[in-house]
């Protein structure tokens, strides 16, 4: 791969016909179109914060340098930008008076309302570019080991670089575009930022069973035209989740949807009861773990562990042992009640607390509390075969 630094390119070249695309949150083009600011493979535009943009500007005023700028040279007219991308956008859309930033007298103050002095030091400052020759898997091997302005690129914003084209374009365009009306639904399910490619992430999973084979389906897929099988599998899981359950809680965003559709989108369900019971074990003190109530459900109800149901604690415990061993000292029985009512050799054994495990005596599952009225002490061998809490 080939390198030239190029010192003089200034602000007000690099804006020369900066076009930026509200819809879609991203900067376009400048250089008077030969440049383009944000390739397919590059992230979207997240500077807009009024923060990080506007430290861009500052730095601009104060002249300061606003650190190296690479761009790739596909052909020998035009420009993209590597990195750089979100710098850029910001100056451009300052320039275009997109955002204001405050003056030293705390007012907001756009582009086009600036002192003409202040105006020129923006536009006559200049940017250092190195710009770049090579391959398409140079420059997209290279891209995989920088940093853009600080934010390394997450997973999912790698493989869209890595498998650049036709497809992960259109994919972008339906789930990474904070525009698409359908995000609001969406995100019941979905957790993440749309523009930190998190729902494109997700579509990708799903479709392909599980995070790690999503390489391996961007490649077969990556000169597809279309995301049509992508588009319907992730409309299935939703589909099918927002069927099932009326209501619509914080903690289902972000629960394996795409998992539990692959599981239980078979199984029939009796609407009713499942929507009760959900609001039943939402409405439960007793459930410390309420994203696993789902899921819970969709098995049937045979995973406990899924609700992390709270246990008795030590002090009733410890008073329920001392209850139970003076009762079968005095009558000479053992203090595990089921014990007690076999045949062994155990029929009169007196067990440590520590041999012992403390057991719903109407189990949870049928309404039964967690409180010292409801608890007993069995031996462990016992509490193990009761299984239920
Ligand atoms: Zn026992």
């Amino acid at each position: 791969m080939k390198t030239e630094l190029i010192p003089t390119y200034t602000i007000r070249d690099i804006s020369e016909g900066f076009e930026y695309n509200a819809l879609e949150g991203k900067g376009l083009y400048g250089l008077a179109g030969k440049l383009t600011i944000q390739p397919e493979y590059q992230r979207n535009y997240i500077y807009a914060d009024g923060k990080r943009d506007v430290a861009v500007i500052m730095s601009l005023l104060k002249g300061y340098p606003l650190g190296l700028f690479y761009f790739n040279k596909p052909t020998k007219d035009t420009l993209e930008v590597l990195d750089g991308q979100q710098r850029i956008t910001s100056f451009g859309r300052f320039i275009t008076d997109k955002f204001a930033i405050k003056d030293e007298n705390g007012m907001e103050q756009y582009f086009s309302g600036l002192a003409k002095d202040k105006q020129e030091i923006v536009l006559n400052s200049t940017i250092l570019v190195y710009e770049c020759e090579g391959t398409e898997t140079e420059i997209k091997e290279w891209f995989k080991t920088i940093n853009t302005a600080g934010i390394p690129l997450n997973d999912q914003e790698l493989l869209n670089a890595v498998y650049s084209g036709p497809f992960t374009t259109k994919g972008r365009a339906e789930f990474s575009n904070s525009q698409n009306a359908n995000v609001a639904k969406w995100g019941a399910y979905v957790n993440g930022a749309v523009i930190r490619q998190d729902y494109w992430e997700r579509a990708l999973e799903w479709v392909s069973k599980g995070k790690g084979n999503i390489a391996g389906y961007m490649s077969m897929h990556r000169y597809d035209d279309n995301i049509r099988e992508v588009k319907e599998y992730f409309n299935n899981v939703i589909d099918w989740a927002s069927s099932l359950f009326k209501d619509v809680e914080k903690e289902m965003s972000g629960l394996e949807w795409g998992r539990l559709y692959e599981t239980y989108h078979s199984k029939k369900y009796d609407l009713n009861e499942l929507n009760a019971d959900v609001q039943a074990l939402y409405g439960d003190g007793y459930v410390k773990n309420r994203r696993g109530i789902w899921e819970y459900l969709l098995g049937g109800k045979s995973d406990m562990n899924l609700l992390d149901v709270r246990v008795f604690d030590e002090p009733t415990k410890k008073a329920t042992y001392v209850r139970q061993t003076k009762e079968a000292t005095r009558t000479g029985t053992s203090n595990c009640s089921l014990c007690r009512e076999g045949h062994q050799s155990s029929k009169t054994k007196i067990w440590r607390i520590d041999e012992m495990d403390a057991d719903h005596v109407t189990p949870w599952s049928k309404k039964g509390s967690t409180s010292p009225e409801n608890c007993q002490m069995l031996c462990k061998t016992h509490n193990r075969a009761k299984g239920n809490r």
